[in-house]
């Protein structure tokens, strides 16, 4: 990969790099296509990295349609798809971790403790490996894209970061592999999770400034549209039977 990279760069071709856990959806796509658009390489990986799952959550059953993630990346304009083994990346005797700041333990971090240690460690090594100019992240996942940043920024990684707009089912629920685990009943409620931060956000923009009071309207909001089994916290991630789904908004204050 790092060949591969540093030849192009070495042409002075651009390189744009999106790292992904596969199962692959639209809103992965959508980050190739800009990727595509702005760069004159386009480096994916695809790898499910055990260091950012809890011992209680999915790791295993994780899905891996590798033939059909093949095909979807070449056809979104993926020049290079990178899959390293776990093996490779985590030889026996590497014990070496990036720990965020703070706010690493707080909102997903509190829910899943040590996950953002092992996206830092894995978002690192992969840049080491591909060295791009830019690197693509999805706004669905906004506490990570702000730890990354963060991470660039501290650890003088020499890249920029791209955060890319969340891509939506039209009813509002964001894509995500997990979205593949939900029953029929659950897929339904799962579109209140979008519902309630609109009104969490409507309530911003008609002047809510508490921010106890927009939570509460987004509290309210998912309960009787979600109807989930259990909130972990407004800002928001909810468990729909046993799938945790994320989304977040934001708004700018006029
Ligand atoms: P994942 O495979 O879930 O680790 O996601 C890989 C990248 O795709 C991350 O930067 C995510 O934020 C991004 N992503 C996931 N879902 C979406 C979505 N619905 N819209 C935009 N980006 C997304």
């Amino acid at each position: 990969m790092l060949a591969l990279s540093r030849r192009a760069r070495s042409q002075g071709k651009s390189i744009a790099f999106v790292p992904t856990m596969g199962a692959l959806h639209a809103g992965h796509l959508s980050l190739f296509r800009r990727a595509r658009a702005t760069h004159d390489r386009v480096a994916a990986s695809v790898f499910v990295n055990p260091l950012q799952f809890g011992p209680r959550e999915d790791f295993t059953r994780y899905p891996r349609p590798v033939a059909r993630d093949n095909r979807l990346s070449r056809e979104s304009g993926v020049d290079w798809l990178f899959r390293p083994s776990t093996r490779a990346l985590y030889p026996p005797g590497s014990t070496t971790r990036v720990v965020p700041g703070p706010m690493g333990s707080r909102y997903e971090g509190a829910v899943r403790p040590g996950h953002f240690t092992g996206v830092l460690t894995v978002v690192l090594k992969l840049l080491q490996t591909v060295e791009p100019d830019t690197l693509i992240l999805g706004q669905k996942d906004a506490q990570q894209a702000a730890l990354v940043g963060a991470m660039m920024r501290d650890l003088d990684v020499p890249a920029r970061l791209l955060v890319a707009p969340t891509v939506r089912e039209r009813d509002g629920l964001a894509l995500s592999s997990r979205n593949a685990y939900l029953t029929p009943d659950e897929r339904r409620r799962a579109a209140g999770l979008h519902r309630a931060l609109a009104a969490g956000r409507a309530a911003a923009r008609a002047g809510a400034r508490d921010v106890r009071r927009i939570e509460a309207a987004v509290r309210v909001a998912l309960r009787l549209t979600a109807r989930p089994n259990r909130i972990d916290y407004v800002a928001v991630a909810i468990r729909l039977g046993r799938t945790r789904l994320i989304d977040n908004v934001t708004v700018t204050p006029r």
